[in-house]
């Protein structure tokens, strides 16, 4: 199974990747955690390369060819081998987040990363997505007291507001694999519902 955790900023998805981890622990299951964008060094450098502060301004495309160039080495030379040797894949954040951020976020319209997802997907979707929904302010303050405002969260509210709306109607309007958990409860019983859909 490839399970991604989807969110915008303080929802709570490193503590529920943690979560559906231990469960699939508890049950034997063979499994790895990863994350995008990462998840193997060069993906991982790419990453860096994104997050780094700079006084040039990035342009929205350069942004989303990144994103991918990152997620055709994280999927091909790590995801599906893992998935083919029959270990679950948990993964925080896959394309949703570039559909939410780049697109909703930025303004790259939805088709066009449609079709840098088959370019470097081809049929490969996430089995599960698990997207924890919680209203914006709700999530920046939790971030910010972690003291974790990087480039991209020191934008307005009002685009994180566009991310968390293009996430749901992604997950409302799509298939049968969108789970929209309230992160906006309180961590047990967000926690006791992601260890829900994991065991189901
Ligand atoms: O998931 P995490 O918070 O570690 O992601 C790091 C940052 O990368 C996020 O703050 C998010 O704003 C940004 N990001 C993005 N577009 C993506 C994935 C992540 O802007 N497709």
């Amino acid at each position: 199974q490839f399970i991604t955790f989807e969110g915008t900023e303080g929802v709570g998805k490193s503590t529920q990747l943690a979560n559906a981890a231990s469960i699939l622990k508890a049950l034997s299951i063979d499994y790895i955690v990863t994350r995008e964008p990462g998840g193997t060094p060069m993906a991982e450098s790419i990453r860096e390369l994104l997050l780094a502060p700079r006084a040039e301004p990035v342009n929205e495309i350069t942004e989303l060819l990144l994103m991918f160039a990152a997620r055709a080495q994280h999927l091909h030379t790590r995801i599906l081998p893992e998935l083919e040797a029959g270990r679950w894949v948990l993964c925080d954040r896959f394309t949703d987040a570039t559909f939410a951020y780049q697109g909703g976020g930025r303004g790259v319209p939805a088709e066009r990363i449609a079709q840098l997802e088959n370019l470097v997907q081809g049929s490969v979707r996430p089995d599960h997505v698990i997207l924890l929904d919680a209203p914006v302010e709700t999530g920046m303050t939790r971030a910010r007291h972690r003291g974790e405002l990087d480039r991209f969260e020191q934008e307005a509210v009002a685009f994180f507001e566009r991310i968390r709306q293009t996430y749901l109607d992604r997950a409302t309007g799509s298939p049968a694999r969108y789970h929209i958990v309230d992160a906006s409860q309180s961590l047990q019983a967000v926690s006791d519902e992601v260890s829900g859909l994991i065991r189901e």
